[in-house]
This record gives structure tokens, C-alpha cells and sequence, in this order.
């Protein structure tokens, strides 16, 4: 079952070349958003993943990990807990900062929307260096909360996220559909 969900995902995903720059391979998710068979095996599959490793919270990502946290969020009954861009967030916030290619970038989250008993899920569309994911395990665990894993999409295998990701998680599971 689970082989034909991939399937019917896999088909809704479009390949856009050289976005948004040269050498970029962009994994589109607007086809699988339109469709709503597949918008729902989607939600369905992480919800039925969070619920298998034991979450009570679910966090997503700006931006996509929105608009796919939030339906999934709903479907496992847990509430949900958005990580942001620095600057977007009008309370008291816990802050991480992070490498980029060039630069760096910053995250955040409202610090008493996390505390220590909560298990957060991770949510997000793709995974491609990890180091998004990685700061928001870190944002995370400074509230006292515990990881109970990542749950994306789709991986991009040649850039090695799996290996660091997989270092912070810290034997927690990364599930990649
Ligand atoms: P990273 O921190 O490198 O793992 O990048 C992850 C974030 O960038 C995710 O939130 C993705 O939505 C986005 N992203 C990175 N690479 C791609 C790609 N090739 N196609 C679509 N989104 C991507």
C-alpha cells in the first residue's frame, strides 16, 4: 500500500530545472497540493508516522512545512508549532542561527510554545543539505522538548542531509516518503 502511495506522490511532484538559480534541480509540490487524493495520502501517511513514533506536538518549517504540517497536525489530533523565519514571530522567541552555502540564516520560535514532556515531530517538503532541519532540532531541544523525528517528503540523496541530519537526531527516526 504504502508502494502505491509513493507512486502516486512521486507522480505529483515536477522537476524544475535551473530554479531558482543555474545547477538547482527544484522539486515543485504545487501539482501535489492541487490534487486532493494525493494531498490526502500524503497527510494521512505522516500523520499515521507521528503517531507511530510517539509525537505530541508537530512543528513545520517555513515555508512548505506549513502548508504540509498543518493538515497533518490536524489529522493526528496535536496541535502544531510553526519554526520561522527570524523577525515573523511576535512573542518571546529562542533564536538559532545556521550555515548556509553563502552566509547564514536564522530561525525561530515562540519559546512557550514548546516546554519539556512535549514530543515534536518535524515536518517539511524536502531535505536537501539538512541544515534547516538540523537548527530546528537544536531550537527544539533548548526548550526542553524532545525530538521524536523528521519526517520529509522527499530527501535529495546526493547531498548527504541523511548522514548530518541523522547525526543530530541522535537515534531518533528520519523518515523520508
Ligand atoms: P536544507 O536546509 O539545505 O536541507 O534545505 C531545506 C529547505 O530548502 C527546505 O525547506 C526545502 O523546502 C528547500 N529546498 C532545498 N532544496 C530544494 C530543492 N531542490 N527543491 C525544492 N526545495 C528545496
Amino acid at each position: 500500500e504504502l508502494a502505491g502511495v509513493t507512486e502516486l506522490l512521486l507522480s505529483r511532484i515536477r522537476d524544475v530545472p535551473d530554479y531558482p538559480k543555474p545547477g538547482v534541480l527544484f522539486k515543485d509540490i504545487t501539482p501535489l497540493l492541487a490534487d486532493p487524493e494525493a494531498f490526502a495520502a500524503l497527510t494521512d501517511t505522516l500523520a499515521d508516522l507521528s503517531a507511530r513514533h510517539g509525537a505530541t506536538k508537530i512543528v513545520g518549517l517555513e515555508a512548505r512545512g506549513f502548508i504540509l504540517g498543518a493538515p497533518v497536525a490536524l489529522r493526528a489530533g496535536l496541535g502544531f508549532i510553526p519554526v520561522r523565519k527570524a523577525g515573523k514571530l511576535p512573542g518571546a522567541t529562542l533564536k538559532q542561527r545556521y550555515d548556509l552555502e553563502y552566509g547564514s540564516a536564522e530561525i525561530e520560535v515562540h519559546a512557550e510554545d514548546l516546554a519539556a514532556g512535549d514530543r515534536v515531530m518535524v515536518i517539511d517538503d524536502v531535505l536537501a543539505t539538512g541544515g534547516t532541519a538540523v537548527a530546528s532540532l537544536d531550537l527544539i531541544r533548548r526548550t526542553g522538548a524532545e525530538v521524536a523525528g523528521v519526517a520529509v517528503l522527499m530527501e535529495l540523496g546526493f547531498l548527504d542531509g541523511r548522514q548530518k541530519l541523522e547525526r543530530a537526531l541522535d537515534g531518533a527516526p528520519l523518515e523520508a516518503l
